[in-house]
């Protein structure tokens, strides 16, 4: 099995973090290191910290004391994160450079571990910073995705007015749009104007 190769809620935790960024509307839900607590929060998957403690069941952002450093770097990874799934699927060469220096810079280091599925590796980083364990996560999964399953699989929403972006985990891969309802959005648009030409 393929999915056995990236753990999807770190690839769709990649995604979400992407997406707190709304480029064509302006807006930004990771402005504060209150937003940065909240989205560890809702990404439990992205915990543990260090490869040497045990899985925690408590959320993911409590385990940090989170600076306006912090949320400074984790912003700049955001802008990494983005930057390989606009350009995976149009300058693979361009992404894989990103993702291979997003895993260096965060010292980032392959494990094994045992969950409910059996035995898997993960990517952590070899540092305590919230922004590198971050970093080591998202761009260890975006790595094993392209590796399995290939670039085209990243992309940024055709939708226009949008620029959300995806990663596509399906079986026909032929993902466009950011969501159904983007996808809803276009067609609808597209019927008006084939009746109501000019
Ligand atoms: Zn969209």
């Amino acid at each position: 099995m393929l999915d056995a190769c990236y753990d999807t809620s770190v690839v769709q935790s990649a995604v979400d973090l992407a997406n707190t960024l709304k480029p064509v509307r302006g807006e930004d839900f990771l402005e504060s290191v209150g937003q940065l607590h909240d989205f560890l929060d809702d990404h439990p998957a992205l915990g543990p910290v260090k490869p040497s403690e045990p899985a925690e069941q408590h959320a993911a952002g409590a385990r940090w004391s989170l600076t306006e450093e912090d949320l400074a770097e984790v912003r700049s990874v955001r802008e990494t994160v983005r930057a390989v799934l606009e350009r995976a699927s149009t300058d693979a060469a361009g992404a894989v450079a990103l993702v291979n220096d997003g895993l260096r810079r965060s010292r980032a280091t392959p494990v094994l571990r045992v969950g409910d599925g059996g035995w898997r590796t993960e990517v952590v980083s070899g540092t305590d910073r919230c922004s590198a364990h971050l970093a080591a996560a998202m761009f260890g999964a975006l790595a094993s995705v392209i590796a399995t399953l290939g670039p085209n699989r990243l992309g940024a929403c055709a939708g226009p007015n949008c620029r959300g972006t995806f990663v596509d985990l399906s079986r026909n891969g032929s993902k466009q749009y950011c969501t159904r309802a983007c996808a809803h959005r276009v067609s609808v648009a597209a019927y008006r104007s084939r009746n109501n030409p000019g």
